[in-house]
């Protein structure tokens, strides 16, 4: 018995993701950017994952530094509601 294959509506999400920073050539991610860092938050201020960014391990590290640096100095919000 063969199994039925559902065709993909024509949304498949296979591009390659490949990392903000790294495409950038950034290798010291600046917490007073905060525009960047932004982008890799929700909109309550969390920190988005690799798999959704795309980040690699390396600047996701970075990443998560930064945001915490620039949270210190009240550039960024721990949580927003
Ligand atoms: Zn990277």
């Amino acid at each position: 018995m063969e199994r039925e294959q559902r065709s993909p509506r024509g949304q498949k999400r296979s591009r390659k993701k490949v990392c903000v920073f790294c495409a950038d050539k950034v290798e010291r991610i600046d917490y007073k950017d905060t525009a960047r860092l932004r982008k890799c938050m929700t909109e309550r201020a969390k920190i988005l994952p690799r798999r959704v960014t795309g980040t690699c391990a390396f600047h996701q590290r970075e990443l998560t530094v930064a945001i915490k640096r620039a949270r210190h100095i009240a550039l960024l919000p721990y949580i927003a509601d």
